[in-house]
């Protein structure tokens, strides 16, 4: 559905929203528009788009129903937005329409200790609900980089993953149960507190990573685990990224480890947050850096676990081995990471491009040598990190100040990136969502008969094609060719 044929956010449309929310859970300021309108990814890679014409502030489930239908029946565009983080676009509107923000529906419902769950509310911030659990002794294993700024109902509709995957799995795996409004209106409720379903399809799995463009969530079930009583970060530098990448097997097949987390920092990555932060670099000549998260109850076998990573480390050739045990040590460690991912040099670079790639964790070596021959023959620079202990990570790419053409540059370099991906059996995202930012993409790495059902099943839950239209699937959907 084009622009034009979505209806117009009037003066009549902003008093129906004002009688349906409450006149104080709607605005149609223009500054606030446009600070809404956006998220983390940098506008200019999609032009000029204009803002949502009105914001709603819903404060129950029952006001996102009425709300949801009025926009059915009046073809009004409407796209969801959490605390607008996302790196990929997907709370931008692309249409326009009505900005759905959940920032009043931000309560922590229930903590259910005889069933281990938490239930909420999509607005509230990730890492309350790290607290809340940690209250009862028990852990929510959702742990995304950005778990201090982004909302619950982001994780889920991005199934974001985060520094926990290897361990526990990404957001979708610990979500038990959802209460959605479907775009007609409707409320349903997939799933609930029980541990196993398969009565018909899975559609809370469905819901998960949607990324917003099936249903709106307005409650979220999540599952919880014991909290382990002692956790160690390792903060272990290599000389080269090959060695580093080859701990990440032997860990769990000679070690019998189980690790949390593995994190991977190349030296660039290392040397930007070092310049930028003022941060200082354990062994900073080295190669490439891992951090390895360790957890247990019982203190000499934790013991005994750092000692046997501790030797296959030096058997796969790390240059020293740091331990952090104390909060502030194991502060430092992780500062380091997440100032990578906060990007701080970003205004530095107006030319950059961020990627979030998967691959088998064995082909990541290949696919650094890959990245060292683009950038000596391919005119771009980048830095690589991310989360390697499930293949998925993240690369910047970027051009020099004063690169002639930097924009073409770049998009050849993503584009042989994209290939190479492709071609080691990785895929285009492995947490940040397709959104606006990659729907392009999809056809590299799925069949036309999967964008067939993708769009089919979009057709299914959305007919009209209201709810965050333009997102995921390539622009064909929006000319009727789907
Ligand atoms: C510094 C930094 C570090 C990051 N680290 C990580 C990381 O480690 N792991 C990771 O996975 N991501 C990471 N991210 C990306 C981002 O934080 C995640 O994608 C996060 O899940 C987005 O949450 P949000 O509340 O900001 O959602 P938004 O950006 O507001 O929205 C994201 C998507 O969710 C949809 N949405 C929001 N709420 C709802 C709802 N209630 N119902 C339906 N759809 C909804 C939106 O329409 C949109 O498509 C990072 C981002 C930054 C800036």
């Amino acid at each position: 559905m084009s622009r034009s044929e979505y209806s117009e956010v009037t003066e009549e449309v902003i008093r129906d929203l004002e009688n349906i929310l409450g006149p104080s859970n709607v605005s149609a300021n223009l500054e606030k528009r446009q600070a809404y309108s956006r998220d983390e990814v940098p506008p200019q890679q999609w032009g000029d788009l204009p803002p949502a014409e009105v914001l709603c502030f819903p404060e129950s489930t029952g006001q996102v129903s009425k709300l949801l239908s009025y926009a059915d029946q009046h073809r009004i565009p409407v796209t969801p937005r959490g605390a607008g983080t996302g790196l990929s676009g997907g709370a931008v509107p692309s249409r326009g329409g009505i900005l759905l923000s959940f920032e009043k529906m931000n309560r922590i419902l229930e903590l259910d200790t005889a069933n281990l769950t938490i239930t909420v509310e999509p607005g509230v911030i990730t890492s309350e609900i790290t607290k809340a659990a940690q209250s009862a002794g028990l852990l929510y294993a959702g742990d995304p980089c950005s778990g201090d700024i982004s909302t619950i109902g982001g994780n889920v509709a991005e199934n974001a993953g985060g520094n926990k995957v290897v361990k526990y799995g990404a957001t979708g795996n610990h979500v038990l149960g959802l209460e959605v409004v479907l775009p007609d209106g409707s409320i349903s409720r997939f799933g609930g507190k029980r541990r196993k379903d398969v009565t018909g399809y899975d559609l809370v799995h469905l819901i998960v990573g949607s990324e917003g463009t099936l249903a709106v969530v307005t409650k979220i079930i999540l599952k919880l685990f014991p909290l382990p009583r002692k956790v160690i970060d390792l903060l272990i530098p290599f000389q080269d990224t090959a060695s580093a990448i080859a701990l990440v097997p032997r860990l769990i097949i000679d070690g019998k480890v189980m690790p949390s987390t593995v994190e991977f920092m190349d030296k660039s990555s290392l040397q930007l947050v070092k310049k930028y932060l003022n941060l200082r670099i354990p062994c900073e000549e080295a190669g490439a850096h891992l951090i390895v998260q360790l957890e247990g109850n019982d203190p000499d076998w934790l013991r005994s676990e750092i000692l046997r990573v501790g030797d296959l480390c030096r058997e796969c050739g790390a240059l020293e081995v740091f331990v952090a045990e104390s909060k502030i040590h194991r502060n430092i460690i992780w500062k380091l990471r997440k100032g990578i991912a906060e990007e701080p040099w970003a205004h530095d670079m107006p030319c950059c491009i961020e990627e979030d790639i998967v691959a088998p964790i064995g082909e990541i070596p290949s696919l650094m040598n890959f990245l060292r021959d683009l950038e000596a023959n391919g005119g771009i620079r980048y830095i690589a990190y991310g989360h390697v202990g499930d293949g998925n990570m993240h690369m910047t790419l970027f051009t020099e100040k004063g690169t002639p053409d930097s924009d073409t540059v770049l998009e050849n370099a993503r584009l042989a990136l994209y290939r190479k991906v492709n071609e080691l059996g990785g895929t285009l995202t492995g947490e940040h969502g397709v959104g606006l930012k990659r729907r392009n993409y999809l056809p590299l790495f799925l069949d036309e008969a999967q964008i067939r059902l993708l769009r089919r099943i979009k057709k299914a839950f959305d007919p009209h094609n209201i709810l965050n239209p333009g997102k995921i699937t390539p622009p064909a959907e929006e000319e009727g060719l789907g």
